[in-house]
């Protein structure tokens, strides 16, 4: 009877240790890609019909090209570089070719790159010449002794390890250029796209706040999480100023410990907030689910007085796109659910 039991006790065991390993290997199916393209005042009544389809289709090609990293096996770091650099070589987001103008009428785009598998992180501020600045956040990361380089020396850094350099005519387009006149004319700084029709006569500064930074976050298949975001900053910034988008804890952030967090909107807010961070200590102290950080962290910006949005993902797949604003463009992809985008 006894040696009936023995049987019986380890075949339940083996059983469950089945199980258990199913559902590992369940995980390991398991990865999201989310991004985003900037989050402000974006009304379906001033987007053309036009520009609708233009961006949904630059945020899902940037989805796809992440989709096909993760779902061939590859690293999270990988997927959300892969995604930014497609958006940041789109006109349309305010980051790499579409990056706004400075007060001094130049380009000066900011990145930043984070793996949450060992917390190291790199990037780049005040870049002038680097087609892809994630690139060069990354190269940091990878190559160098630091963490964040500024400037023509950053610059510098990334263009001897082998990043690829853009002269300043590459970053001009003449939406952002009437965007830069205007906004120096009204003696303001603006965040992001004037409009999105640029026939649009603004009203109100509130019209004008649009944040078009380009982030992304994501799990792999191997349950490790990355963040990636870029930006040119805002329009007519002056002394240097630089956003929340390339420090680690403010604007980018991520750890297998928690989650991975990719933020847009009015960098000083984010940087006071350390809104990435912030999202991630919550479940990681409080423990509590990613939603309820994500909505606490809102909350608390709102109380700042800042507006604009984040993305993240956690270590266990479960995802969040939030915002205070009218809209942010945004998009997301998994092992199960095939690309969505929104706008509004
Ligand atoms: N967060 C960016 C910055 O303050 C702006 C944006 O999100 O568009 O530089």
């Amino acid at each position: 009877m006894n040696y009936l039991k023995l049987i019986i006790a380890i075949v339940l065991i083996a059983s469950s240790a089945r199980v258990q390993a199913q559902k590992k290997e369940e995980l390991k199916d398991k990865y999201v890609l989310v991004i985003h393209g900037g989050a402000g005042t974006i009304s379906k009544s001033k987007l053309t019909p036009a520009l609708e389809y233009e961006y949904t289709c630059a945020l899902e090609e940037a989805l796809h090209r992440g989709q096909y990293v993760l779902d061939t096996g590859g690293l999270a770091i990988t997927a959300v570089e892969v995604a930014v650099k497609y958006l940041e070589d789109s006109p349309l987001f305010n980051a790499g070719k579409g990056a706004v103008f400075s007060h001094e009428g130049v380009n000066e785009m900011d990145a930043c790159i984070m793996n949450g598998k060992d917390l190291t992180s790199g990037a780049v501020a005040g870049v002038r010449n680097l087609k892809n600045p994630i690139e060069g956040a990354r190269l940091v990361k990878d190559s160098s002794k630091h963490v964040f380089l500024y400037g023509d020396d950053a610059q510098e850094f990334c263009l001897s390890k082998g990043a690829s350099y853009a002269d300043s005519s590459y970053f001009f387009t003449e939406f952002r250029w009437n965007q830069y006149l205007k906004a120096r004319e009204k003696g303001t700084i603006i965040l992001d796209h004037d409009t999105t029709d640029v026939n649009y006569q603004y009203k109100t500064l509130e019209e004008l706040e649009k944040f078009g930074t380009v982030g992304a976050v994501a799990l792999d298949r191997h349950g490790n999480v990355a963040a990636a975001t870029s930006t040119g900053g805002l329009t007519n910034k002056e002394f240097g100023r630089i956003g929340d988008s390339p420090i680690v804890g403010a604007g980018t952030y991520a750890s297998n410990r928690s989650c991975a967090v990719s933020c847009t909107g009015k960098g000083e807010f984010f940087i006071r907030g350390t809104v990435a961070r912030d999202i991630a200590a919550r479940m990681e102290f409080a423990d509590i689910s990613l939603t309820e950080s994500g909505e606490r962290t809102m909350k608390r910006l709102k109380k700042l007085g800042g507006s604009g949005g984040f993305i993240s993902v956690d270590k266990d797949g479960n995802y969040i796109m939030m915002f205070n604003t009218k809209g942010m463009y945004r998009g997301v992809v998994t092992n199960e659910k095939n690309a969505v985008v929104k706008i509004y």
